[in-house]
């Protein structure tokens, strides 16, 4: 990034983000029809995400943010545009083919945990892999409820756990088998702010080993564990910048020219 004092170094975003792009969206479009009324949820949206970067997606209410998300996770296809997702074009695959590059690509936690009750924590994490006949399954979920700091709740069942834990598991449960990318909508709407916390140190120390993530939030103070923001309005990008973290700055702010330039965004 050029900014009117100079290049930013490229640690200002994630320790770990490189230049090969994970996902390229252009011009992407999303129309609700309901009657004979129109929603344009989302009305040309380009975004690209390299590899290693942490991005939060911000906006008001009704902004589009789930709906953009939803495409982002494959969830949703959009109704104009193109999405290619590792150099593939996957905005307008058939289900099954959808699936598949789905459970390989994407791991994807909601707001609303959707762990099954009947089943322990690393039951939760087990089970895409079974439907997705993933080999050493016990092996995998166990390392990757080790990851989110879980191993002692890992024979729990959900109501034996907090609000916070049991974001953990589904956290664990999206990362068991090594997406590209962890995304994730709202990830801590439903736990109390200091399960929340936790929830985004959880996400920060994936990124930092390597992991690409993607969330949308509706508070600032969750998105500033990001390292760049993007914000939505009206189906619209309003606004993308690098997020400023404080050592990162002091150490940019310390090169000679820097010092004046405006740049990244301090939350
Ligand atoms: P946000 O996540 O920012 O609150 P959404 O992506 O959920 O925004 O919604 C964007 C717009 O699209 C809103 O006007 C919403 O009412 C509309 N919308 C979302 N989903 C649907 C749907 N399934 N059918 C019709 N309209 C929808």
């Amino acid at each position: 990034m050029t900014t009117a004092g100079g290049t930013l170094p490229s640690n200002a975003s994630s320790p770990k983000a490189n230049l090969k792009p994970l996902i390229e969206l252009t011009d992407i479009h999303k129309v609700y029809t309901i009657g004979d009324q129109e929603v344009r949820a989302l009305d040309g949206v380009s975004l690209d995400v390299r590899v290693g970067e942490f991005v939060a997606i911000m906006g008001p209410s009704g902004s589009g943010k789930s709906t953009l998300m939803h495409i982002l996770g494959l969830l949703d296809a959009p109704t104009e545009g193109t999405y290619l997702l590792n150099g593939e074009n996957v905005g307008y695959l058939e289900d099954k083919k959808l699936a598949q590059v789905r459970n390989r690509e994407i791991g994807f936690v909601f707001q609303s945990y959707n762990l099954l009750p009947s089943f322990t924590a690393v039951e939760n994490v087990e089970l895409p892999m079974i439907y997705g006949s993933v080999r050493k399954r016990r092996e995998r979920a166990m390392a990757a409820l080790d990851r989110v700091g879980l191993t002692n709740r890992m024979h729990h069942k959900p109501t034996e756990l907090s609000g916070g834990q049991q974001q953990r598991v589904a956290i664990a449960r999206a990362i068991a088998t090594e997406p590209s990318v962890l995304m994730a909508d709202e990830p801590t709407g439903n736990v109390a702010t200091r399960q929340g916390e936790e929830i985004m140190a959880i996400f920060q120390e994936l990124n930092h080993q390597g992991m690409t993530a993607i969330l949308v939030t509706h508070e600032p103070h969750i998105a500033q564990h990001a390292t760049r923001l993007v914000q939505v309005q009206d189906g619209r990008i309003l606004a993308d910048q690098p997020i400023r973290h404080r050592i990162l700055a002091a150490e940019w702010l310390e090169q000679p020219g820097n010092a004046f330039a405006s740049g990244p965004l301090d939350l």
